[in-house]
């Protein structure tokens, strides 16, 4: 924690570490990790994710779903919530946090439809900066949420292409080095659900922060020269568009996906002001990538947040912090 204060970059040369170290290795980890370039990014953040490589056995191991993410990630865990006999309720969004008399408990979860929702315990799991916009006044002056003001999220783009040829690749992620790709894969290859014959490249586009703006067109015609460099032998990006037979692979459709605010941004001089799953009001809780975590912002940080916040449910009920009345419900 220490280093925050520095940038990837900064700490590099306070070290004395050659330039092209940072060119070569830490411009495609920077990205891969939060989106931005070495000079923006804080060292702890680097620091972090090294730590978890080297102490942990499978720290720095990578895996692809089998097949697409909402067959092969998010049914299986609503078919296990839906097994003890919980409900998910799909396209529904939280519009309020309904708060009691007191203002210090969740009273009911109301929905855009009208819907109210009770429970004994209330766990947050959205974004934080869509948290900021469905805070409750009254909770807006307590320190805890005021700290959530410099958590912010960071743009980026994905972008989905199939192409009409099998571009040669390896069965694995890969980093990139170059000025706007981050990390990218061919799903035909590493994804058994999306094995072809013909590449589909899935292609982080960071950082993002001049581009979101702009046209998709625009973002897949920079997009196919930066692959032209990292496929020339295969890729032409004057013709990748054009009709007609060539021997360079051809686009057969393609897919921008921008995210304006993804992840929370881990700029140097910040500080791990991240949140504790443990909120000040009783019978709420915070889960979600952006918390308090010894992963960074991944999915197995959202996960790892998701059993601490879990944690605290359960000691809350211990402790009797959650009402009385809802606590006789929980032991039925
Ligand atoms: C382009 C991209 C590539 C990434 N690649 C990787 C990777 O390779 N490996 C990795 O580990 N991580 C990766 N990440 C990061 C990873 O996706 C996040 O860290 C993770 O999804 C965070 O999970 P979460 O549950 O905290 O938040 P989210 O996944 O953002 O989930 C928040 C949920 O809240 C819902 N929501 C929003 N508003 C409301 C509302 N009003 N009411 C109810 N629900 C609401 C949203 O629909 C969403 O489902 C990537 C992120 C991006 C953007």
């Amino acid at each position: 924690e220490e280093q925050d204060s520095l940038s990837v970059t900064e700490w590099m040369k306070k070290q004395n570490v050659p330039d092209r170290v940072n060119d070569e290795v830490f411009i495609a980890m920077s990205k891969a990790l939060n989106f931005c370039d070495p000079d923006e990014l804080s060292m702890t953040v680097v620091l972090t994710a090294l730590n978890r490589f080297l102490q942990e056995r499978h720290g720095s191991k990578m895996a692809f779903l089998d097949g697409p993410p909402n067959e092969r990630l998010c049914q299986p865990m609503v078919d296990y919530v839906e097994a003890r006999g919980g409900q998910v309720l799909m396209n529904q969004r939280i519009k309020e946090f309904s708060l009691a008399e007191d203002n210090k408990s969740v009273q009911k979860l109301v929905l855009t439809d009208g819907t109210e929702v009770e429970g004994d315990a209330y766990i947050s799991t959205v974004p934080v900066d869509i948290l900021k916009l469905l805070l409750p006044d009254p909770w807006k002056g307590m320190q805890y949420f005021q700290s959530f003001d410099s958590l912010e999220g960071i743009p980026v783009i994905n972008i989905h292409i199939w192409f009409d040829k099998k571009l040669s690749t390896v069965d694995h992620l890969l980093f990139s080095r170059s000025p706007l790709l981050s990390v990218y894969a061919d799903m035909s290859t590493t994804c058994k659900g999306y094995a072809d014959d013909k590449s589909m490249l899935e292609l982080v586009f960071a950082p993002a922060k001049e581009w979101i703006g702009r046209s998709d067109q625009d973002i897949i015609d920079v997009t196919m020269e930066e692959l032209e460099k990292l496929f020339p032998d295969e890729i032409r990006a004057a013709e990748a568009q054009q009709e007609g037979p060539s021997k360079y692979a051809k686009i057969k459709k393609y897919h921008v996906v921008k995210t304006p605010r993804s992840v929370y941004k881990a700029v140097a001089g910040t500080g791990d002001i991240r949140p504790t799953q443990k909120t000040p009001i009783d019978n709420f809780f915070l889960a979600g990538c952006f918390t308090k975590q010894k992963y960074l912002a991944s999915m197995e940080g959202a996960l790892f947040s998701g059993k601490l916040a879990a944690e605290q449910v359960t000691l809350a009920h211990q402790r009797k912090t959650i009402a009385a009345k809802e606590r006789e419900i929980i032991n039925n």
